[in-house]
């Protein structure tokens, strides 16, 4: 069992607080991504579960066991950091052999781990090669590698795939993922692409200024997010956040926007009475958005500004007041810039969202 408990760790650099009472536990054989915008402190916590920068209070255990005053070669971790640390004197079977060498594992062992790993890295063709002869992108493929050889049973990983180009990326993520679920290994992931986070996680913790935002499975944290920063960080086109006015009517509460009005439903009429007369911010999807050609009365008009096809679904932007929407139609929804189309909000898909706050309202 390799379960990883993270409980109220905090790290500060000088007056700077990078992490910010952390607390989280990673289940054995999880994968868990830690997901944020650049200086969110995600490498910070990292290096503290790695033990490579001790946490300054809070308490790290790893399979049951208190790691968090232990060195790094004490805590049985396999890490990969974005500076990918290879041994530029020794070939690359050698570095992918080294750890399994230093902890005695028999030679066909060793050679079949490290042609099983290469090969995953495509990087088969290589292993009688230095470093110095190989691009940036194929040293970092040695690095995770080699620390997948190791079939560790945590495995942390910093940004493994950034120095590779699109197309392997994306071949990558599904395979180190498969492989991974099949060394049963407790990951901890670090980037800072949604996109790798939603495709790759079990589940995913969104950090922002050293503390987590929301913790959660990938669909969760996409249609649920807790705060405007989530659903504006996670997904492409970010969630749309509109402008609007909570008011009542005949006792009902009702939700302007732009001068159309959006009926809650019955479940977030309590939580939205607090608000009458005052501000609020609507948050949607895209894709979340039905799109009519036609006039219909439940349905807002808008003018289109632009129409981005991109093959396999057609991206409108529209103005609504004063907020600019990203509209997903399907692709064969036919209209041209300047032209109306009229916009259906269904009501399930809506997140009200407190304006100071930023925090979505749930029932
Ligand atoms: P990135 O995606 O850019 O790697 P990150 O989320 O991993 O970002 P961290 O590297 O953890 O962010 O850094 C968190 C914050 O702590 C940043 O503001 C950074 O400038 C600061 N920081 C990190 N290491 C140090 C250090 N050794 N001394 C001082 N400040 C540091």
């Amino acid at each position: 069992m390799a379960e990883i408990k993270i409980e109220h760790v905090t790290k500060k650099f000088g007056d700077f607080v990078a992490v910010d009472d952390v607390s989280l536990t990673i289940e054995d054989q999880e994968f868990m991504v830690l997901l944020g915008p650049s200086g969110c402190g995600k490498t910070t916590l990292l290096r503290a579960i790695a033990g490579l920068g001790m946490a300054d209070t809070g308490r790290i255990s790893i399979g049951g066991r208190d790691v968090t005053y232990l060195p790094p070669r004490e805590r049985k971790i396999s890490m990969v950091f974005q500076s990918y640390a290879i041994f530029p004197h020794m070939k690359v079977y050698d570095n992918i052999a080294f750890g399994l060498k230093m902890n005695n594992v028999p030679k066909p062992e060793v050679d079949r781990r490290v042609r099983q790993a290469a090969e995953l890295l495509h990087i088969e063709g290589m292993l009688d090669r230095f470093p110095s002869k190989m691009s940036g992108g194929q040293r970092q493929r040695v690095a995770v590698a080699r620390a997948i050889a190791m079939q560790s049973a945590v495995l942390l990983m910093d940004e493994p795939l950034s120095n590779l180009d699109a197309l392997l990326r994306l071949e990558m993520r599904a395979e180190l993922k498969r492989l991974l679920a099949e060394i049963k290994a407790t990951t901890i992931y670090v980037t800072h692409d949604q996109i790798e986070a939603l495709s790759m996680g079990d589940r995913i913790a969104v950090m922002r200024e050293g503390a987590i935002q929301q913790c959660d499975h990938p669909t969760v944290v996409y249609d649920l997010p807790a705060s405007d920063f989530v659903g504006g960080f996670i997904g492409n086109p970010p969630m749309n956040f509109m402008d609007a006015q909570v008011q009542r009517h005949d006792g009902v509460v009702q939700v302007a926007i732009s001068g159309f009005t959006l009926e809650p439903h019955a479940t977030m009429q309590p939580l939205l009475k607090p608000y009458d007369g005052k501000p609020i911010v609507v948050g949607i999807r895209a894709e979340n958005m039905e799109t009519l050609g036609e006039p219909a009365d439940d349905a807002l008009k808008v003018r289109v500004l632009v129409v981005e096809p991109l093959g396999s679904q057609n991206l409108l932007t529209v103005k609504i007041g004063n907020n600019t929407v990203k509209v997903a139609t399907h692709p064969t929804f036919q209209v041209e810039p300047d032209q109306d189309v009229w916009l259906r909000f269904p009501a399930d898909k809506i997140r009200w969202i407190d304006r100071d706050s930023g925090k979505v309202l749930y029932p």
